[in-house]
């Protein structure tokens, strides 16, 4: 599920910009061929101009200066005197020249005739005009800029025909569209690595949060199974019973429902913390007055194992605590709770309160059975017990996560450390103001 919605997201997020990359890099291409196949063309042209103007002002033309253009230019050029091809023509032409030249001059009559006098390309002098234009040769599949001069000198009319190859500008543009692909196949390569990266991240607290709330559920149908079980037995042979039996089953049953309601009581506080649901009334209270209350709740019931309490409080006049005195009270019954139930008989419980300037200091310490270190951080999880076997029936690991999400509401911190001697000491520390 989280593997599904993880590559979804990436393929959506680096499909969505990969796209928008494309179709940007792809427009920017057309107007830079554009831009290239205008100015290459516009070159031509000047080209053009350039050899109509020496060929107006020369009486004759030489085969040197022929062969001196062709070489200059990289042009191809066919000249006709009266219609009759020039000397030049006849020594270096072969079929495969003259077949071009042919295909040429038909291009030029299709265009010519397609585009008539007021084409732009067509610039007319007194006695010369000359038209440049576009062709692909039927034969080779090449293409070409063409040029046909005609110039008109004492009643004999000049044709000349260049032809410019245009292999190396369409070798230039294919490069740029190769060196683009590349770009854009590393650019989505590496678009994809970051969005697979970037959305794992934002996922990542997800499916954290979505493997805890399975092992909650896990953990809570496990814990409600076993008291559920014995109800339904008990339930079971109460039918069949002798009356004192079933009294002792009735008690059974009453006993385990108690303990399923703690349990789904302490559920409920749990989930409503997750949801940012947790009422929590801040209030100014007194911090001593609330220890000195919680301590004489579990007077009984330590010295039912013989288990000595103390409290210890600062002798002068505390401030105000601003916090939730119901939230703050539940927190020390789960410490003295686990201290009275984690002490062996005979052993002490010390509470103490002290403060500075920006916070009070609230510690529950005892000399029971303590807790190893890898433990420490893990008890504060839900479920979590040090060794399942040593808990007694009521404890369900839900106690230090519930005193944990309390604390964190009120912007403090909750821990355990060793207590000197043995033992444990748990350490509450709440904000002043
Ligand atoms: P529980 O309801 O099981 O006590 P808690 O969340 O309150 O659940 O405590 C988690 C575990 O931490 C307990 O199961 C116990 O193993 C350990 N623990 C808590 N308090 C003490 C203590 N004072 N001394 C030793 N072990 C403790």
């Amino acid at each position: 599920m989280y593997k599904k919605v993880h590559l979804d997201l990436t393929i959506l997020c680096a499909g969505i910009t990969a796209a928008i990359m494309v179709s940007m890099s792809l427009l920017y291409l057309h107007i830079s061929e554009t831009e290239i196949y205008k100015n290459h063309f516009n070159s031509f042209q000047n080209d053009m101009n350039t050899i109509v103007m020496n060929l107006e002002n020369q009486s004759i033309i030489s085969m040197e200066w022929l062969s001196r253009m062709e070489s200059r230019g990289n042009y191809i050029f066919y000249v006709l005197d009266n219609g009759i091809p020039y000397l030049y023509n006849i020594l270096k032409d072969n079929s495969e020249k003259s077949l071009l030249f042919t295909e040429a001059m038909e291009a030029y009559e299709k265009h010519f005739s397609i585009a008539p006098s007021d084409d732009n390309s067509m610039s007319s002098f007194l006695f010369s005009s000359h038209m440049e234009y576009t062709f692909t040769s039927p034969s080779t599949g090449n293409d070409y800029y063409g040029c046909v001069i005609e110039i008109e000198k004492n009643s004999s009319t000049l044709q000349v025909i260049i032809l410019s190859l245009l292999d190396s500008l369409e070798n230039q543009i294919f490069r740029q569209r190769i060196l683009f692909l590349m770009i854009n196949i590393v650019t989505i390569f590496l678009l994809s690595a970051f969005s697979w990266i970037f959305t794992g991240k934002l996922l990542k607290p997800i499916s954290e949060n979505q493997q805890k709330q399975a092992q909650f559920i896990a953990s809570a149908s496990h814990e409600l199974r076993t008291p559920l079980a014995v109800i339904l037995s008990s339930a079971e042979s109460c039918r069949d019973a002798s009356p004192e039996k079933q009294s002792s089953f009735l008690e059974t049953i009453k006993r385990e429902g108690f303990h399923m309601s703690a349990l789904i009581e302490d559920m409920l506080t749990l989930s409503s913390s997750d949801s940012q649901r947790f009422p929590v009334r801040m209030q100014p209270v007194e911090l001593d007055t609330l220890l000195l209350n919680s301590c004489e709740a579990f007077e009984s019931l330590a010295k039912k194992k013989l288990i000595t309490i103390s409290l210890s409080l600062p002798e002068n006049t505390l401030p105000l605590c601003f916090c939730d005195s119901d939230r703050i009270r539940q927190v020390i019954s789960i410490l003295l709770h686990n201290a009275v139930s984690y002490t062996d008989e005979g052993g002490f419980i010390k509470l103490s309160l002290s403060y500075d300037k920006e916070q009070f200091h609230i510690f529950v310490t005892d000399n029971g059975i303590g807790i190893p270190d890898d433990d420490k951080k893990k008890i504060f999880d839900r479920f979590y017990r040090v060794e399942k076997s040593r808990s007694t029936k009521g404890h369900f690991g839900l106690g230090l996560s519930i005193a944990y999400e309390i604390i964190k509401s009120h912007g403090g911190t909750i821990g355990v450390k060793d207590a000197f001697g043995g033992g444990s000491t748990f350490f509450i520390y709440l904000p002043v103001k």
